[in-house]
């Protein structure tokens, strides 16, 4: 099959999150199971001849290579993206964001046909490709050379939309007649998203339960209506997890490696993490982790109410991220009254963030929405026990055998469950066995690749 990969962002050549992992890896793994497979992206400021490997085709247009032979194009264009920041600058979200990426998604479809690469399948994710399904079925829809392409548009957070002002449509070099209801008006606003919806063959998101959730009015932020007229066409396929990076056995940001079968040196890291964060060593105490974008979604606000009675029980606690002001001063506020209790570091540091998934005997991440997540499934990996609210990819893969779960989203199942985790800790026999269990798990991008290939089989036959 011949797959073609469109999103805004991809690892190793630019990130600004969870997106990126999935653009840079699923190639990769398609490409291991036999299908042929390209990608386009933006070429940004940041993605220089110094740092890759880069080839020029024409002018505009350069390409590197990733795996054993994708070609990942880069399209450029001086005035729309190079610039530092991929979506934003410090002042906020760049005012012609809806240019930029409408120019991005036609660029690429004209693309296909100066590289006479016709694909069965485009994929695209987020609001920053989500003209190419509509753009497939309308503009370019009389010419023949796009006319057996499927569509699959993958939603990896369905906060984030691409909302624009009504003025703006000219822009988009559509008849005006789409911008109803029924496609690419929300609420007097141009709607990005609700365009791939509607007009994509298939629809995913990157969790099972997250694609129902969605489809209901507390988590679908006004799409649930749209999404469930398409009910049939949507599916989910877990996020997988790089290994090659995420591995206790041969972690180069860890002080001892480790494996189930050789558990001892996790102690050394829970040692070591403590030592790093200036905490009491002691090995007895439980050591609760935290790598998270500092958000309400993030579980920040019931963990905020939470945080006094959780500085009093016996734990330790590290916490690693960055995001909203009122949660960096609120966290700095706890750690003066709690200096040994709760080691912070508001920042992005990748090492750390290695250093706490070894280090620590429990992972906390109570996302009141979550539509994947990575930290569960690293923290499984290193044997640290995640504590989750049940929703969206954490309710997919954490459980009784694994972890802890809330049942509810409020401070006092998060205050029990902490209690709960903490208890089970003291009982070494069972904790061991949580950690066996953790340890045996394998979320890896051959599996999820398997399943997008089905989904891709589904679309060519729409
Ligand atoms: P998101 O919604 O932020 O994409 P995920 O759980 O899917 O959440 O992925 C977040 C990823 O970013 C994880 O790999 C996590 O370890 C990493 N991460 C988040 N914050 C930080 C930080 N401050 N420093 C280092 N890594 C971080």
């Amino acid at each position: 099959m011949k797959i073609l990969q469109v999103s805004s962002e991809a690892v190793p050549f630019a990130k600004t999150g969870g997106l990126a992992d999935v653009a840079g890896a699923l190639p990769v793994a398609l490409e291991r199971l036999g299908e042929e497979v390209i990608a386009i992206l933006p070429r940004y400021k940041t993605i220089d001849d110094s740092k890759f490997k880069i080839t020029r085709v024409k002018e505009n247009l350069s390409y590197s290579v990733i795996g054993q032979n994708i070609k990942v194009y880069f399209i450029e264009n001086e005035k729309y993206f190079n610039r530092l920041g991929l979506y934003q600058d410090k002042t906020g979200d760049y005012p012609d964001n809806l240019e930029r990426f409408s120019y991005f998604c036609k660029r690429t479809l004209e693309l296909l046909k100066e590289l006479k690469f016709s694909p069965d399948i485009v994929h695209c994710h987020d609001w920053q490709s989500a003209l190419i399904p509509l753009y497939l079925e309308t503009v370019y829809k009389r010419d023949s050379f796009y006319k057996k392409i499927k569509s699959i548009f993958t939603i990896h957070n369905i906060g984030y939309q691409g909302l624009f002002p009504k003025e703006e449509y000219p822009k988009l070099g559509l008849d005006w007649s789409l911008f109803n209801m029924e496609t690419l008006e929300f609420y007097g606003k141009i709607n990005l998203l609700k365009g791939g919806i509607v007009f994509s063959d298939i629809i995913n998101t990157v969790s099972n339960a997250y694609s129902k959730e969605i489809q209901t009015k507390e988590f679908g932020f006004g799409m649930e209506g749209i999404l469930n007229r398409r009910k049939t066409d949507v599916f989910g396929i877990l996020n997988g997890l790089d290994y090659s990076i995420w591995n206790p056995e041969t972690d180069k940001f860890i002080v001892k490696d480790y494996s189930a079968a050789e558990l001892d040196g996790k102690a050394e890291n829970k040692e070591e993490l403590q030592k790093v964060c200036s905490l009491p060593v002691k090995k007895e105490v439980p050591l609760v982790g935290i790598v998270s974008r500092l958000a309400e979604q993030k579980g920040f606000d019931i963990l905020a109410d939470a945080l006094e009675l959780i500085c009093k029980m016996d734990l330790q606690l590290v916490i690693l991220g960055t995001g909203d002001l009122k949660y960096h001063v609120l966290l700095e506020n706890a750690v003066k009254k709690y200096p040994k209790v709760i080691s912070l570091h508001l920042k992005f540091d990748d090492q750390l963030a290695h250093k706490i998934y070894a280090g620590s005997d429990m992972f906390l991440m109570p996302s009141k929405y979550e539509p994947c997540g990575l930290g569960q499934l690293i923290s499984f990996k290193y044997g640290t026990i995640p504590i989750v609210f049940k929703t969206g990819g954490l309710a997919d893969t954490v459980n009784k055998d694994n972890g802890f779960v809330l049942e509810h989203y409020t401070k006092n199942d998060l205050i029990k469950s902490i209690q709960e985790a903490t208890g089970a800790f003291k009982n070494k026999k069972k904790w061991l066995a949580l950690i066996n269990n953790a340890m045996q798990y394998n979320f890896s991008w051959e599996e999820s690749a398997k399943k997008y290939i089905k989904l891709y089989d589904k679309a060519k036959s729409k």
